[in-house]
């Protein structure tokens, strides 16, 4: 046991409630559910379950405060976001230890998320100091420039797995740009969107500005998404949920910025360090227990390498420790629920049956208390996994590897983009002429030469099923934003181009 108080189950003595025009609310239903902690089984808290009343009333409260905070300056925005940046690293530890509870995931991996948050909180308010505004050519007879106007009202739906840094992926940014917000967290991790709620009011964000409106993507997300007054959908989760929301979108004419899945391409050529391939690979596919959209899951091997690599991996992914979340030293802690762990029992036992062999993993290990009825799986690596299986094609979101050999630059990049996704993509290889070729040729949004999963801030699109508008950069934020030209006539006959 540990004395230092990080490694405490937090008690969370009130219920997760409804954050609407700066206040906290009960549903209007009344409606409760209860959230679970994914390591033990056991219940949280209780949490308002929202629907279609909760969500017109944030959006009426969203409408109602985003004209003034639109009016005010940038630099006093901006100083909203720094300080609210400020508190997040203040409360790392207690925000951290909510979002482990909430999330079944390493403490120490929760609280230095919420720090980098608060990174992400002042990049944000950096890049929005960055928007263009434009003069276009006229003759003397006439100004022609463009306004960067905020939207107005964007719905901001996320996942479990990331919370706190999923709502700082496009929330900070909205809001720098002069927008308000109508958050729907996950249904499964309820509890830090209120203490974000909480940081950005004391930053002085003025109510309304940021709404909370927790319950099912089914029931609060679709009313959130339909609503007239909502002037874009930021969404995160799975290309599945994310085609029904840009259909839905669509026909309101709203925008749609979507992030989705992917089953990126992790390729290793015989001359790289493989050192450095082996502790980033494995970290790619275990870390946050292998649910991370841009996990490096296929991992494609130059054929004389690929024996050597596997028993390298398989040795090293031995060596992590899974284990209680609040335990100092743990490197994997729970999956989210017992039904993901059931999926990833499902994809295991189904890799098993077309033919794969699990060098490594392949089962629950045994965890002891509090943590006997956790949901734990151990980091898994499947070997002879054929490309047209469901193992080699479809995101499993665990710790499984699936390791696919390849015999030439041909045959590696045919299998990297053999794939419905493009989020991201990495090559290992001494030979840069070569990485700067395939970089080229990878059909993925972001594309790593000698790392994977760094902090790539550039901004980029994705490819195919991984989902559609520029994330990162200034261009993200103009995104949200709407481009009006004005024309000023100078004096004379009226200009012409
Ligand atoms: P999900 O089922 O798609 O859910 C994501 C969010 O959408 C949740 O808040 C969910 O509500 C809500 N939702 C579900 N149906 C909806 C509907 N009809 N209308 C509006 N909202 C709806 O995804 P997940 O299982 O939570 O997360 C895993 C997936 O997310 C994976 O595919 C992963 O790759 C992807 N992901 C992508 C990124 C990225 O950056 N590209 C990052 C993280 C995750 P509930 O709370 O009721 O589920
Ligand atoms: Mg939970």
């Amino acid at each position: 046991m540990s004395s230092d108080p990080r490694y405490t189950r937090p008690s969370v003595d009130s219920a997760a409630q409804l954050y609407v025009g700066g206040e906290r609310l009960e549903a209007v239903s009344g409606e409760r559910t209860t959230t679970l902690d994914p390591s033990t089984g056991e219940p949280i808290a209780e949490v308002a379950v929202g629907g279609p009343s909760d969500v017109a009333a944030a959006v009426a409260a969203a409408r109602r405060a985003q004209p003034g905070w639109a009016g005010r300056e940038a630099g006093e925005r901006v100083a909203v976001l720094n300080e609210a940046a400020r508190i997040l690293r203040e409360r790392a530890v207690e925000i951290g230890q909510l979002e482990a509870l909430d999330a079944g995931k390493p403490v120490d991996q929760a609280i230095e998320q919420v720090e980098a948050t608060a990174s992400v909180f002042e990049y944000w308010a950096r890049v929005s100091l960055e928007i263009r505004e434009t003069l276009a050519p006229t003759g003397p007879r006439a100004l022609n420039y463009t306004l960067r106007e905020p939207l107005g009202v964007i719905a901001v739906i996320t996942p479990w797995n990331y919370p706190m840094l999923e709502y700082a992926e496009s929330i900070p940014g909205a809001l720098a740009v002069g927008n308000a917000v109508v958050l729907k967290p996950a249904a499964l991790t309820p509890l830090t969107a209120l203490s974000l709620a909480e940081v950005l009011s004391e930053a002085g964000l003025p109510p309304g500005v940021l709404n909370v409106v927790q319950g099912a993507g089914s029931v609060a997300g679709q009313a959130l998404i339909e609503h007239p007054d909502v002037e874009m959908v930021v969404f995160t989760g799975s290309t599945g949920v994310g085609r029904q929301i840009a259909a839905t979108a669509g026909q309101g004419l709203k925008r749609t910025w979507l992030e989705l899945g992917g089953k990126s391409a992790n390729v290793v050529f015989a001359d790289a360090d493989l050192d450095a391939v082996v502790s980033a690979s494995l970290f790619s596919f275990t870390v946050n227990q292998g649910q991370l959209c841009t996990a490096g899951t296929r991992l494609l091997v130059e054929r004389s390498i690929h024996d050597e690599l596997c028993e390298r991996l398989r040795a090293a992914a031995e060596e992590l420790v899974v284990g209680d979340p609040f335990a100092p030293g743990t490197q994997l802690g729970a999956l989210i629920s017992a039904a993901q762990l059931a999926s990833v029992e499902a994809y295991v036992e189904g890799a098993r049956r077309e033919g794969a062999t699990a060098i490594t993993g392949g089962d629950r290990p045994a965890i002891g208390a509090p943590c006997e009825q956790g949901s734990f799986y151990a980091p898994t690596i499947f070997t002879g996994v054929g490309p047209e299986t469901t193992l080699a094609r479809e995101e499993v979101f665990g710790p499984v590897l699936a390791v696919i050999p390849f015999e030439d630059e041909a045959e590696a990049l045919a299998l990297a983009n053999d794939t419905e996704y493009g989020l991201n993509g990495a090559l290992w290889t001494a030979d840069l002429t070569r990485a700067h070729r395939l970089a080229r040729g990878v059909e993925a949004g972001t594309v790593y030469v000698n790392t994977i999963n760094g902090g790539a801030s550039a901004p980029h699109d994705r490819y195919k099923g991984s989902g559609m508008g520029i994330a990162g950069g200034r261009e993200q934020l103009e995104a949200m934003t709407r481009l009006k030209s004005v024309l000023v006539n100078l004096g004379g006959p009226t200009p012409s181009l």
